[in-house]
């Protein structure tokens, strides 16, 4: 296994940029515009090394022992993972694209912006029937505008990060961030990581920007599957407004990925961070068995191979890891329950259940259930 213990330091410092080709409608270039994308080219190599890294980190899940207990690629035991994004809170994504993701059961990140008019004029749909269907909101940035210094970079990422914590409780958490493009900014790599650590903000991968002129959004989720990865999808608008992609287009995708299900686990861009962080600091699951009635299973990580920004570890690394454990043979169903809460999992074949643990949260208690 190879192990990047420096990842989560770094992850959180690499700057994802938008298409350096889209420019949001009436937005132009500002003098910072160059000097920005050629830092950003070097860091977007940063990145590219950092995920393919990530990738090839991702193999101990598959190649334990039998009846060696592990921890899954992904969750569920899914072979591959795949995030969706969508920029700039468009009314066109409420309008479309959320109607279809819904009724696949699929949860997307959308990368909002709350100052924009946009956000505001919809702000019942971004801020309670987004979220309340299992969306992520990401921080795009309260403008969209840019900024030219590191004090208005603060409020462009702090006013849109208060406005999340009052949509969704002001607890500490990890939030998806993803820089606004073809916009002005005026400020270094080094910079930025600080303003966002001050907020708990994580890069996301954007590094798949989807053009339907270009490419077929497909092919990004075929690559994940055939290469046992984490990919994502980022997309702007759905069957109108800017950068569109086309209902088929997007229907069409959506089918294939379902169809793939569960082998390929689709989630929100800040559940599959944090499983493989938490993965990959992971140590050795500790599994115990009373007698032949009763195993007790608990994964703890290594907390100075994760960031916490200051919080404690539990509050902020809250994504459940898939556990593979041996069971009795004659186990076909189990109930699972870690401290009140009863969580998932399933006897795969016979001998063998996945389950849901989260971890640094004490043992879950796994039984027959003879129901
Ligand atoms: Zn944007």
């Amino acid at each position: 296994m190879i192990v990047v213990r420096a990842y989560p330091r770094v992850a959180h410092r690499i700057v994802l940029e938008a298409s350096p080709m889209f420019r949001p409608p009436g937005m132009t270039p500002g003098p910072c515009y160059n000097r920005l994308y050629s830092s950003l080219a070097m860091i977007q190599l940063a990145t590219a090394v950092f995920f393919v890294a990530l990738g090839t980190c991702l193999t101990q899940g598959s190649a334990r022992e039998p009846g060696v207990p592990g921890i899954c690629r992904f969750l569920g035991g899914a072979e591959a993972a795949v995030s969706l994004q969508f920029d700039d809170s468009m009314t066109s994504q409420l309008a479309n694209a959320i109607p279809l993701l819904n009724a696949r059961g699929i949860h997307a990140t959308f990368f909002v912006n709350t100052e924009s008019g946009q956000y505001k004029s919809h702000r019942h749909e971004w801020e309670v029937d987004v979220p309340k269907a299992g969306h992520e909101l990401g921080n795009h940035t309260a403008h969209h505008s840019g900024a030219k210094t590191i004090e208005e970079l603060d409020k462009e990422i702090g006013l849109c990060s208060a406005q999340l914590d009052r949509v969704l409780g002001a607890r500490p958490r990890l939030t998806s961030f993803a820089i606004p493009g073809g916009v002005p900014w005026g400020f270094t790599p080094e910079q930025l990581a600080k303003v966002l650590e001050k907020y708990r903000l994580v890069l996301a991968d954007r590094r798949n920007f989807f053009d339907e002129q270009k490419t077929d959004p497909v092919s990004y989720v075929q690559k994940a599957i055939d290469t046992h990865a984490w990919s994502n999808v980022s997309m702007h608008g759905a069957g109108g407004e800017w950068l569109s992609t086309s209902l088929p287009t997007l229907t069409h995708l959506l089918d294939f990925m379902v169809a793939h299900r569960p082998a390929l686990w689709i989630a929100p861009n800040i559940d599959i961070y944090k499983y493989v962080v938490e993965r990959e600091a992971a140590e050795q699951p500790v599994v115990k068995r009373t007698g032949s009635s009763m195993v007790s299973v608990s994964v703890m990580c290594d907390r100075t191979k994760l960031e916490t920004f200051g919080c404690s570890v539990a509050a902020l690394y809250d994504q459940p890891l898939t556990v593979e454990i041996s069971v009795p043979v004659n186990w076909d169903q189990i109930r699972i329950v870690q401290g009140k809460r009863v969580v998932h999992g399933e006897v795969v074949r016979a001998g063998l259940a996945r389950i849901d643990v989260l971890p640094n949260a004490g043992s879950a208690t796994v039984t027959q259930d003879s129901k």
